[in-house]
């Protein structure tokens, strides 16, 4: 049996003041819940989060790192760095990574591959565009994207990770998927994963990201193959985001 896991996504939002309430205010509400939590926070705020979170129950993480170990990359930020801020999660090929900063397949993958040398768990981030679902693509591009990372490290590679699947027309608009619509790209992916290892495709965590909010999250989360969700906009408003976490709990 998976155990549910919410993720929050705070994009590029917060400011130290509204970080520390934020933060106090979801670890007052958590406690107990039977459900693994988590924030990617901004890189600057790694280290207020890890000295308010450090020994909770909620875990954290960042939003992207580059796809190198190190050198001489200018303002980007490595795995191993992470990890000495005690991040437990990175997300790797965030669609808003892919679509305004040009991360291609071959680069989410390097990236996926550098977390898991670090000992951190990648959150790989699938999802099709609202033209390519209506052309009928859908399970195409979410399966190549996983290939990617399949073709580069192995199937295995997935036994430390988790997936999130987020359409594109859904993240960030208000527009959710139905959970029935969810459900078919979660069962499709496991499947997928399935026929090169079902051990690790029975195991794997897939999150269901796109406009979740404590209204629809309960009937998501109650799907057989939706293991918890990624959340942007609902998880840097605590009642919100602990709400979200208790549908999941
Ligand atoms: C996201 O950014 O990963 C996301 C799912 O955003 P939102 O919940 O705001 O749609």
């Amino acid at each position: 049996m998976r155990k549910k896991l919410v993720i929050g996504n705070w994009k590029m939002h917060g400011n130290l003041q509204q970080n520390e309430v934020l933060l106090s205010a979801i670890l007052r509400n958590i406690d107990g819940l039977a459900v693994d939590v988590a924030v990617c926070v901004p890189f600057p705020y790694l280290q207020q989060t890890a000295n308010v979170l450090n020994g909770t129950a909620l875990a954290w993480g960042a939003q992207t790192l580059s796809e190198h170990p190190f050198g001489a990359y200018t303002g980007e930020v490595s795995a191993s760095m992470l990890g000495d801020f005690g991040c437990r999660y990175v997300l790797v090929g965030h669609s808003e990574r892919r679509a305004l900063f040009g991360e291609t397949d071959a680069v989410v993958a390097a990236k996926f591959g550098v977390a898991l040398a670090s000992g951190l768990v990648p959150v790989l981030c699938v999802g099709e565009t609202l033209a390519e679902r209506n052309e009928g693509r859908t399970l195409e591009v979410v399966y190549s994207q996983l290939d990617a990372v399949i073709d580069l490290l192995g199937v295995e590679a997935l036994a430390s990770a988790v997936v999130a699947y987020e359409p594109v027309w859904a993240i960030g608009t208000g527009i959710t998927a139905s959970p029935a619509q969810a459900q078919e790209v979660h069962a499709a992916i496991r499947r997928h994963i399935g026929c090169a290892n079902s051990e690790v495709a029975e195991a794997l965590p897939i999150l269901y990201g796109g406009s979740v909010k404590s209204q629809n999250a309960a009937a998501l989360f109650a799907c057989g193959d939706i293991d918890g969700g990624l959340i942007g906009g609902a998880a840097l408003v605590a009642e919100d985001f602990v709400a979200i976490c208790r549908a999941a709990a």
